[in-house]
């Protein structure tokens, strides 16, 4: 079972971007800056053990994407220029995560 939502055809983050762009099997073009992907890594690290997600503001140089992964067919590893590699983003995260037009103008508080 592929829920169509949360299934990428396409990636594209050139080196030095500051924003990946997905497309997902549903049609929608997903756009994810940077700072909101490093922001809201899911790591341990990043988010320790509280259970609720929370934004880190990233600095300059942790927005850097040295290098992205698929992980078992249901998710993202992102390798940050920094070294920092921890973070396993879901695709269902991710689409919470999408900063488009269409997202950011449903997304309150946003
Ligand atoms: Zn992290
Ligand atoms: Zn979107």
């Amino acid at each position: 079972m592929k829920d169509p939502r949360f299934k990428p055809t396409a990636i594209r983050s050139p080196r030095g971007a500051r924003t990946t762009e997905i497309d997902w099997a549903d049609g929608h073009k997903g756009v994810y800056p940077h700072a909101v992907l490093r922001g809201y890594c899911p790591c341990a690290g990043c988010q320790g053990h509280s259970g609720e997600i929370k934004f880190v503001e990233p600095t300059d140089a942790q927005q850097e994407l040295e290098d992205i992964t698929t992980v078992g067919g249901y998710a993202l590893a992102l390798t940050w220029f920094d070294g920092h590699d921890s973070g396993i983003y879901s695709y269902k995260y991710l689409r919470s995560l999408c900063r488009c037009a269409e997202c950011a103008a449903a997304a309150p508080g946003n």
